[in-house]
């Protein structure tokens, strides 16, 4: 169960565990121009997280995309998101663009607390979006905006995903935080809610949510991980918590932003299923694949 050395050891480790591959709710793939943005904020980060972030895959997108099917990674979500009014429905376009052109990646749509959300999200459901993913930090909006009810209730109607960024960590919004959020699913009990990066820092917070909403999942995106333990760790019970959980919690990564490779995000994730007896190898197939392809529908 021991995770993988490296990333060349990933599929032949996802195969040993009887998968025909991995299921990835949370990756990045943008628009050449607005990756170049994006890459030049983890350059100062050492001024804007206050410590380094050196970009893994800085690569070009079919090299990227290359490394993600070496390791078996079979059907991806590459998330977009605005941080800005009037830039959703652009990226939703382009979205739709490179998914119509790699067929492992799924079609993602965003949204923005502005007067055509409603119409472009219904339009992007329409076309048949899998996932949409929501940044609450980066869009600097508050997820109860009066302008975003009639997206959530769509969205809970469709039973679609949404991949949402809500937590304080790795810096904290105006409008971040879980009890923010929680006031949304208060409203939409039965929104499909994957809470990115599993609340972090509030995991505590997290799995309350969990407990009290039957279709809230968490995403590992970067949970768990050395570069991550130093400084916002889970709590030492972790495994234990997620015993009663198993089938709610789904692979993410930050593919292809993260400081370090992606084999290391698979043996977080392997170290709690070695944790605990109760977890094992049922939870990594659950959580690699099973759980995050029925979200997607894949
Ligand atoms: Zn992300």
């Amino acid at each position: 169960m021991t995770g993988p050395g490296a990333d060349s050891d990933v599929a032949a480790w996802a195969r040993g565990l009887g998968l025909d591959g991995l299921v990835d709710i949370h990756v990045h793939f943008l628009p050449e121009r607005m990756l170049a943005k994006v890459w030049a904020y983890f350059d100062d980060a050492e001024e804007n997280y206050g410590m380094p972030w050196p970009v893994h895959y800085r690569l070009p997108e079919d090299q990227r995309l290359a490394a993600l099917r070496a390791m078996g990674v079979r059907t991806f979500a590459p998330l977009v998101y605005p941080h800005k009014p009037g830039m959703a429905e652009w990226l939703n376009a382009w979205a739709r663009e490179f998914a119509d052109r790699q067929p492992d990646a799924v079609p993602t749509a965003t949204f923005f607390p502005e007067p055509e959300a409603a119409r472009y999200v219904e339009e992007a459901l329409r076309s048949g979006v899998r996932c949409v993913k929501v940044h609450v930090q980066v869009g600097a909006f508050d997820p109860r905006d009066d302008r975003l009810d009639a997206v959530w209730g769509m969205l809970a109607d469709a039973g679609v995903p949404a991949v949402v960024h809500c937590g304080h960590g790795p810096l904290r919004g105006e409008h971040t935080g879980l009890d923010v959020f929680a006031r949304v699913l208060e409203r939409h009990p039965a929104l499909v809610a994957v809470l990115a990066h599993a609340g972090m820092p509030e995991y505590d917070a997290a799995l309350h949510l969990v407990q009290r909403f039957p279709r809230v999942y968490l995403d590992t995106t970067m949970v768990g991980v050395p570069f991550t333990e130093r400084i916002m760790p889970v709590p030492d019970d972790w495994p234990a918590r997620l015993a009663g959980i198993a089938d709610r919690i789904v692979l993410g990564t930050d593919f292809p932003n993260i400081p370090y490779d992606y084999a290391t995000q698979l043996r977080a994730v392997a170290s709690w299923a070695e944790a605990d007896d109760r977890l094992g190898e049922p939870f990594l197939r659950a959580v690699l694949h099973d759980t995050p392809a029925k979200l997607l529908g894949v």
